[in-house]
C-alpha cells in the first residue's frame, strides 16, 4: 500500500533551496549519488565481515549506470547494503545532523538576502542525496536491505512530500532513478542522459572509486555486431530490435595511493604521475606515505624532474589533488602545500574530511593545517635523503627547483634551518657546489661565521676584489648569484649557530686575535699617512661615496666598494626598482689598498702638487674600476671611457 509522507521541516526547506537556487556546478549530482553507492558497498563489506548471515551478499560489488535519452532518465544502482523502510524514512526523509541544520539556516539567510549559493557549500554538509533535485523533477529510489525479504520504493517530486510503498527488487542494493529536467543551456544544465556527459563526469570525479562503475549503453547494431556468431566480442548483447547492449567499466579504480608502496612498481608510479601532472617525463621521485592516528590520509606525491614553464607565474597550476575516501574533491588544493613547494604534484586522500569541502573551508580547516605541516616535512625530509644519497640527482633537482625552495627560507621560519641545509651553493672551494654543512666542516680554526658574497653574475663574483684577502688566507666564501639570494640573505642571520656574513659589508679582519690587533694598528698608521689623500678622494666622490678608508680585504686590487653593516646592497636596490619601488639612496664606502702602486702614485701626485688637475681624473678612474669590478653600472660611462683613452695616449 502506498503511503504519502511529509519531509521533516528542515528537509523540506533544504529541498526548496536546492530546487530554487541557482547553483554553479550540477555535475556534482552524479558524483554524490555514486559516492552514496560506494559508501553503501563499503557498509555491506564491513557488515558482511562482522555478520555471518550477510557474508553471501558480498559478491561482485559494483555500481551500474543506465540512461534513457528518450524517457530522459538516468539511474544509478548498486548491490550494497540497501535500506529498509525505517532507514529510508530516517535517512532520506529527515536531516539528522545538527551541522546540516546550521548550514540550512546559513543557506536560508543567504538566499533570502538574494545571494546565489554555490554548490561547493552544499556537499560539505552531506546533503548529497537532495542535490538530485537540482537536475531532476522526480526521483525514485528502489531499495532492499541485505538479508531482508522486502524491497521498498520511495518517490518524490521535491514538493515537500514523498511516497513509500512495498516493491520488488531481486537482490539487495539501491537504485536511484532521476527523471531529468530538460537540459538547459542558460541554466548550465548538461544533458545527463548522454553517454559522453556521464563518461566524462565519472572520469573526472569518480575515476578512483574502488568499485567498478559500469555504464550500460544500447546502440543500433553495426555490421560488426551482426556478423558475429553470438554475442559480440565486447560482451555486447544483440537485441531483437537490432540494437546492441553493452556494459563497460568506465572508472579506472586505480587508487594507487591506497596500495602498499612495497607492491607498486616504479612504472606504475610514473604512469600515474603523468596522468595527474600532464608532464611527459618521468618524475624524479615518488613520495608515498600513509598518515595514521587522529587524522588518516594517504599521500602520493611526486618531485618532477623538470620545472614547468609556469613555475614563476602568478596563476600557474599548483597544489595537490584532494580526495576524500577515494572520491575526487578538487585539484589545485593549494592549502596542502606551502607555495615554495608548488612544484610538487600528487594526491592526498583523506579519510575524515567532509565530502565536497570547499576551498574557503580548506583555508581555515585545522586538519588541513596539520596535514600541510606533515606533508611539508615529508617532502623536506625526502629532499634531505636525496641530497645525502644521490648527489648527481639532487644536483639536477636543485638546478631546476632550488630558486623556488629558497623562497621557503624567508617564508617558512619553522623549517628555515632545514631549508638552508638543503641549499647547494657555488663556492670558492673547488669546482662543485657545496652545502652550508659541508662549508662549516671545512671552516678554518677561529673562523666564526659563514662568509658569502652576493651579486648578479657568478664570474664577476669569482673575480671580485673583495675575495682577495680571503683567498690569500685560504678562507672559503660562498658565492650567491641567484637574485633570490639577495632577499633571503637579508632576512637570515645564521645557520647552525654560525653567523652568515657578507664579505662586502662592514670591516673585515681575518686571522688570530694577535693578527687582528696587528692589522688594526697597521691600518691606523696607514690612515695617518694617507689621511690627506683619503680626504681628497672623499671630497671628489662625495656624490656616490660616504666614506673612504684603508682596506684589509684587498691584495691585488687598488680599491673596492663595501656597504655598512645595515646598508642595502646595490643588487637589493636593483630588485626593489624592478618591483617598482624606489629604494632609499644609500652611499657606499670606498676602501683603498695602501700597498697598491696606484695609491702610491696618487699619494706622490698629491704631495707634489695639491691642486694637480690629474688627481681628480685618477680618483674617478679608481672609483669607476671599483664599480666595474662588482659588475655595477658606471654613473657616467662616457666620462670614464674618455679618461681611459687619455691614459692610453699618455702611455
Ligand atoms: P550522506 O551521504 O552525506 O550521509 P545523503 O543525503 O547523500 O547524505 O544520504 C543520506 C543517507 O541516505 C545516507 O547517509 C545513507 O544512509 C542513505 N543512502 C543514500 N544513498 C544510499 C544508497 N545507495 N544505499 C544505501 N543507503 C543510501
Amino acid at each position: 500500500m502506498q503511503e504519502r509522507m511529509e519531509f521533516q521541516t528542515e528537509a523540506r526547506q533544504l529541498l526548496d533551496l536546492m530546487i530554487h537556487s541557482v547553483y554553479s556546478n550540477k555535475d556534482i549530482v552524479l558524483r554524490e549519488v555514486i559516492s552514496n553507492s560506494s559508501d553503501a558497498l563499503d557498509k555491506l563489506r564491513i557488515e558482511s565481515l562482522q555478520n555471518e548471515p550477510l557474508r553471501g551478499f558480498w559478491s561482485d560489488p559494483n555500481i551500474r549506470i543506465e540512461f534513457d535519452n528518450q524517457a530522459r532518465t538516468i539511474s544509478i544502482s548498486d548491490n550494497g547494503i540497501g535500506m529498509n523502510r525505517q532507514e529510508i524514512v530516517s535517512n532520506i526523509g529527515t536531516i539528522a545532523r545538527s551541522g546540516t541544520r546550521e548550514f540550512l539556516t546559513m543557506l536560508k539567510s543567504k538566499s533570502e538576502g538574494g545571494e546565489s549559493v554555490n554548490s561547493e557549500l552544499i556537499g560539505q554538509f552531506g546533503v548529497g542525496f537532495y542535490s538530485t533535485f537540482m537536475i531532476a523533477d522526480r526521483v525514485t529510489l528502489l531499495t532492499r536491505r541485505a538479508g531482508e525479504p522486502e524491497a521498498w520504493q520511495w518517490e518524490s517530486t521535491g514538493d515537500g512530500t514523498y511516497t513509500i510503498e512495498e516493491a520488488e527488487r531481486a537482490a539487495n542494493g539501491t537504485t536511484v532513478t532521476l527523471h531529468l529536467k530538460p537540459a538547459d543551456q542558460e541554466d548550465v544544465m548538461n544533458d545527463y542522459a548522454n553517454e559522453w556527459t556521464i563518461r566524462s563526469i565519472i572520469k573526472k570525479y569518480s575515476d578512483f572509486v574502488s568499485y567498478p562503475i559500469r555504464l550500460r549503453t544500447e546502440k543500433p547494431a553495426t555490421d560488426d555486431d551482426t556478423n558475429e556468431d553470438s554475442n559480440g566480442e565486447g560482451g555486447g548483447i544483440l537485441t531483437e530490435q537490432g540494437t546492441v547492449i553493452r556494459e563497460e567499466t568506465v572508472n579506472s579504480m586505480k587508487a594507487l595511493w591506497t596500495r602498499p608502496a612495497s607492491e607498486i612498481q616504479q612504472a606504475e608510479y610514473n604512469e600515474f604521475y603523468k596522468h595527474i601532472s600532464y608532464d611527459w617525463s618521468d618524475p624524479l621521485r615518488a613520495i608515498h606515505f600513509r598518515a595514521e592516528g587522529t587524522f588518516e590520509y594517504f599521500a602520493l606525491l611526486f618531485l618532477p624532474s623538470h620545472a614547468p614553464s609556469d613555475l614563476f607565474m602568478r596563476d600557474g597550476a599548483r597544489g595537490l589533488n584532494l580526495y576524500v575516501k577515494r572520491i575526487f574533491i578538487m585539484d589545485d588544493a593549494k592549502d596542502l602545500l606551502p607555495s615554495y613547494l608548488r612544484f610538487v604534484k600528487g594526491v592526498v586522500d583523506s579519510e575524515d574530511l567532509p565530502l565536497n569541502i570547499s576551498r574557503e573551508i580548506l583555508q581555515q580547516n585545522r586538519q588541513i593545517q596539520l596535514m600541510r605541516k606533515r606533508i611539508t616535512k615529508k617532502v623536506l625530509d625526502t629532499l634531505g635523503e636525496l641530497r645525502d644519497s644521490d648527489q648527481p640527482q639532487y644536483g639536477a633537482f636543485w638546478k631546476e627547483f632550488g630558486s623556488v625552495v629558497k623562497e621557503g627560507v624567508y617564508q617558512d621560519e619553522e623549517n628555515r634551518e632545514q631549508l638552508l641545509g638543503l641549499g647547494l651553493f657555488d663556492t670558492t672551494h673547488g669546482d662543485g657546489k657545496t652545502t652550508l654543512k659541508e662549508y662549516i666542516e671545512r671552516m678554518k680554526e677561529g673562523q666564526e661565521g659563514i662568509w658569502y658574497i652576493a651579486g648578479e653574475n657568478l664570474s664577476v663574483l669569482q673575480n671580485s676584489p673583495h675575495l682577495e684577502a680571503f683567498r690569500d688566507r685560504g678562507h672559503e666564501v660562498i658565492l650567491l648569484s641567484d637574485p633570490i639570494d639577495e632577499i633571503w640573505t637579508g632576512m637570515v642571520t645564521d645557520f647552525q649557530g654560525k653567523k652568515l656574513q657578507s664579505i662586502t659589508r662592514g670591516n673585515i679582519d681575518l686571522g688570530s686575535k694577535e693578527e687582528k690587533k696587528e692589522q688594526e694598528k697597521e691600518r691606523q698608521e696607514k690612515a695617518q699617512e694617507f689621511g690627506p689623500l683619503l680626504g681628497a678622494i672623499k671630497e671628489r666622490l662625495h656624490d656616490g661615496v660616504k666614506e673612504v678608508r684603508i682596506s684589509n680585504r684587498l691584495r691585488a686590487s687598488a680599491a673596492c666598494l663595501v656597504a655598512d653593516e645595515n646598508d642595502m646592497t646595490p643588487q637589493m636596490e636593483k630588485i626593489m626598482r624592478a618591483m617598482g619601488q624606489e629604494p632609499p639612496r644609500s652611499k657606499r664606502i670606498l676602501e683603498v689598498n695602501p700597498d697598491h702602486p696606484v695609491l702610491g702614485k696618487l699619494l706622490a701626485m698629491q704631495s707634489n702638487n695639491l691642486s694637480d688637475p690629474q688627481l681628480g681624473d685618477y680618483i674617478d678612474l679608481l672609483y669607476g674600476q671599483a664599480i666595474l669590478a662588482e659588475g655595477g653600472d658606471l654613473p657616467d660611462p662616457t666620462h670614464f671611457s674618455r679618461l681611459v683613452a687619455n691614459l692610453m695616449v699618455q702611455a
